[in-house]
């Protein structure tokens, strides 16, 4: 069966002042109607510059985009800007991590969820308002009716992401993509706003990409996750396949860095020394070995010399032995 998003080699370059950025090098994913895909990886890791290219959002100035994106049969790289546009309303939607940023302060939260729906639906101003008054009730806000009429400022920082969320899904968007949609609330809010993304998607059947740091956010939520460091995917499987036997060093890291409630250790067990490596100069070889505590494990100077590459499906981009992936993860984090 077809995929209902497919990305196949993305590279998306930036030129900077400095150098060519290679923000994006080689990315290639899949996804699949009503399902959710987990992106995660630090900062600087390609997973906002891939999803903003998706949506068509990127800034073009000085960018080079090669490969390709399909969405339901349509290719978007070579799409128009208005085609996109349209796109953008009716079949793709975006929940951002600040609400702040993307809920304006001059107008109604009611109007900022009424207008766009109106403009990509064709209804009229009072089904766009009872519009935004259900969506606002189905995304929790109490007494929607007197609240449509309140200024973002007037909603706490957790109703105004749940208003960003009632904003996304009014036009019934299939692809949904949330970047870091919960990174600035607290805990409880935090799984709040997940098990409501959830039950929406239950109920509108949309297709979820997750953008995270965070393994914890997409443990419960997403159906596979891809694992991204310097602009390429490391590791890829389902949720399952990735938490309970993770096959990547970098994988291992984040891992080990969640939370647990269950335990009183609080320090990870296998930090990530050091930081996300110059895009500028991509280290040679696996981008991820002037980090990584297991080169030692790998024959030779493979780490620093061959790249790596992830396998179709279920795996990940390291040199490391399917046996040592095994019994690295059962030595190392397993007994936590
Ligand atoms: Fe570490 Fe080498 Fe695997 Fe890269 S290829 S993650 S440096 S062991
Ligand atoms: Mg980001």
């Amino acid at each position: 069966s077809e995929a209902f998003l497919s990305v196949r080699d993305l590279r998306v370059q930036f030129s900077t002042e400095d150098g060519a950025v290679k923000a994006v090098d080689g990315l290639s994913f899949d996804l699949e109607r009503g399902k959710t895909l987990g992106i995660v990886g630090e900062s600087g890791s390609g997973k906002s510059v891939t999803n903003l290219t998706v949506l068509g959002l990127h800034n073009k100035k000085n960018t080079t985009i090669d490969g390709e994106i399909v969405l339901d049969g349509k290719e978007l790289l070579t799409a128009s800007e208005s085609e996109m546009e349209r796109l953008r309303g009716n079949k793709m939607a975006m929940i951002f991590q600040d609400s702040l940023t993307a809920l304006s302060p001059y107008y109604t939260v009611g109007r900022q969820i009424a207008e766009p729906y109106s403009k990509h639906t064709g209804a009229s101003k009072k089904e766009a308002r009872d519009r935004a008054i259900e969506m606002l009730g189905k995304v929790g806000i109490p007494q929607p009716k007197q609240r449509v009429d309140d200024y973002p400022h007037q909603f706490s920082g957790g109703m105004r992401q749940r208003a960003m969320i009632a904003m996304s899904l009014a036009c019934n968007p299939e692809l949904l993509i949330a970047d870091e949609p919960t990174t600035a609330l607290d805990v409880t809010v935090q799984a709040q706003i997940l098990d409501l993304l959830k039950d929406l998607q239950q109920e509108f059947g949309s297709a979820i990409i997750m953008i995270t740091h965070d393994l914890g956010v997409v443990a419960n939520m997403a159906d596979d996750i891809l694992v991204m460091y310097a602009g390429r995917a490391v590791e890829r499987g389902s949720t399952r396949e990735v938490l309970k036997s993770p096959q990547h060093p970098y994988t291992w890291g984040l891992l080990s860095s969640m939370p647990r409630l269950s335990s009183d250790v609080n320090e990870p067990l296998l930090p990530i020394p050091g930081s996300p490596p110059s895009l500028l100069n991509p280290p040679s070889g696996c981008p991820f070995h002037p980090r990584c505590t297991f080169t030692d494990k790998v024959s030779g100077e493979r780490c620093s010399g061959e790249r790596p590459v992830l396998p179709v499906g279920r795996g990940s981009a390291c040199h490391l032995t399917a046996d040592q992936k095994q019994q690295v993860f059962i030595d190392t984090i397993q007994p936590r």
